[in-house]
């Protein structure tokens, strides 16, 4: 059985992770979404209300799963006996990082392959950051978010009545 990790912040989940998570699902047998809760990283959105985000999203989706780990992802995917991770790549200015990434993991646990999928050309920009400034400046991101995401975006970043 192919299980597979789709690691990454979810602050919070946007068209483009979703769009990466069908993907996957359709590549391996079992997909866990982990939302990764770095103590670096000052996330909007605690990691219970990422993980549900998440979830309101992938219930049409019988292999995946959604979990979070404050910990190293090769130490859950050895842990969990997943041997792939899967990370979307939207432009060049991933690949750095996303590259290091996959070397260390590698590394770190030499039975873990990653797998990059290219961005789609219509969420190839999108990313949770500019989806939040975009609700805090009263823009629209009802294309760039499920209705979940933008709902809590907006009690989170709006004057609420
Ligand atoms: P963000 O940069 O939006 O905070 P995350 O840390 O949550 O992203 O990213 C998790 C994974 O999802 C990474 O592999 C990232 O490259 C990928 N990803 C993020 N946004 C998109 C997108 N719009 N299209 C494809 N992949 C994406």
């Amino acid at each position: 059985m192919k299980k597979a990790i789709c690691p990454g912040s979810f602050d919070p989940v946007t068209n483009g992770h979703l769009d990466i998570i069908r993907r996957a699902a359709a590549m391996f047998d079992e997909l866990i979404v982990l939302v990764s809760c770095n103590a670096a990283k000052r996330c909007l959105f605690t990691p219970a209300e990422r993980i549900e985000l998440i979830q309101g999203c992938v219930g049409d989706l019988p292999n995946v799963r959604v979990d979070s780990t404050d910990g190293l992802i090769a130490q859950y995917a050895a842990d969990h006996s997943a041997t792939g991770i899967v990370k979307g790549l939207r432009a060049l200015s991933d690949f750095d990082y996303e590259f290091q990434q996959a070397l260390t993991n590698k590394v770190l646990n030499p039975e873990i392959e990653t797998v990059f999928l290219a961005a789609s050309s219509d969420s190839m920009f999108l990313s949770s950051s500019m989806c939040k400034q975009v609700v805090a400046l009263g823009g629209d991101c009802s294309r760039f978010v499920p209705p979940n995401a933008l709902a809590a975006l907006k009690a989170k970043l709006l004057p609420q009545p």
